[in-house]
């Protein structure tokens, strides 16, 4: 069974959505309990597999542990963890003041830490699992205007790189999977944010967003939670220890 943190919408859901498709059972979570009990119906319903909803915030200590262990216990074990969280906000260095770094390694940091380790006592009991950690393309490229997420993706990326190599002896397997622009309601709010802030119309930002990636368009969710549940699959076996970018081929880097 896949335990995916905040799940009711974006790439958490569609990770979800695409891990359950595929037969698995699921435990998701949201902060409300509305969102994530509606989501787990919907994703049930269609994929007839059983979704455990829980309300639970992913950037306190506890929030983390009622969920993985709520889950866990529910389920009996966890095989799969989606570590993932909302992300940092955009902005440059003079903007952030100490409580807004500590808030960034609250959120993106420190529940990819807390979250692991709640679910390692689950994992280690089956024998063997799946580690996935929600990126970003900041790991390979520093994105422009987003300094928090330049700084705290690539320490998740240490920490599963870490991890790949301190798990891999209990046959867990630990990877990165990093979006570049996929069009989620996060995606949507920031450019319709910044469109109302210069002028322009949304879908203008968005064709200039597409126009600098090579495959000339944004990613669908589904594109993003399909390569997730790839990696949490039994056909991922011998896959350990990247960060696998899904981005239409915009990081040049190689
Ligand atoms: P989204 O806003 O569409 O969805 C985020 C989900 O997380 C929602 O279900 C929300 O309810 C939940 N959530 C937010 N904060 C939470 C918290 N503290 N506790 C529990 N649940 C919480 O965002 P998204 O586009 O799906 O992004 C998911 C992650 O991927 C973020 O960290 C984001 O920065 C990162 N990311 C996304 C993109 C992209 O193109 N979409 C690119 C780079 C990185």
């Amino acid at each position: 069974m896949a335990v995916v943190a905040a799940a009711s919408r974006g790439l958490g859901h569609a990770s979800a959505r695409a891990i359950a498709l595929r037969g698995a059972r699921v435990a998701i979570c949201a902060r409300r309990e509305g969102d994530a009990a509606e989501t787990a119906r919907a994703i049930s319903e269609e994929a007839g597999v059983e979704v455990w909803p829980c309300a639970a915030d992913m950037g306190s200590a506890e929030g983390v542990k009622k969920f993985v262990q709520g889950a866990g216990r529910h389920f009996g074990g966890i095989d799969v963890l989606v570590c993932n969280a909302g992300g940092p906000p955009g902005g440059g260095f003079d903007l952030f003041s100490d409580e807004d770094w500590r808030r960034a390694v609250d959120l993106t940091l420190m529940s990819a830490v807390r979250l692991v380790r709640e679910a390692l006592p689950f994992m280690k009991g089956r024998g063997g699992g799946r580690i996935l950690f929600i990126g970003s393309s900041s790991v390979r490229e520093p994105l422009d205007d987003m300094v928090l997420s330049n700084v705290m993706r690539p320490a998740v990326a240490g920490l599963s790189k870490s991890l790949s190599r301190e798990l891999a002896a209990q046959n867990i397997l630990v990877n990165v999977v990093a979006p570049g622009t996929i069009l989620t309601d996060r995606v949507m709010e920031t450019r319709t944010a910044r469109a109302q802030r210069e002028g322009v119309a949304v879908e203008e930002l968005l064709r200039q967003t597409a126009s600098g990636i090579p495959l000339k368009r944004l990613g669908e969710p589904g594109e993003f939670g399909r390569v997730v549940a790839f990696l949490a699959s039994p056909e991922a076996s011998y896959i350990s220890g990247v960060t696998l970018v899904v981005d239409g081929g915009r990081v040049r880097g190689l």
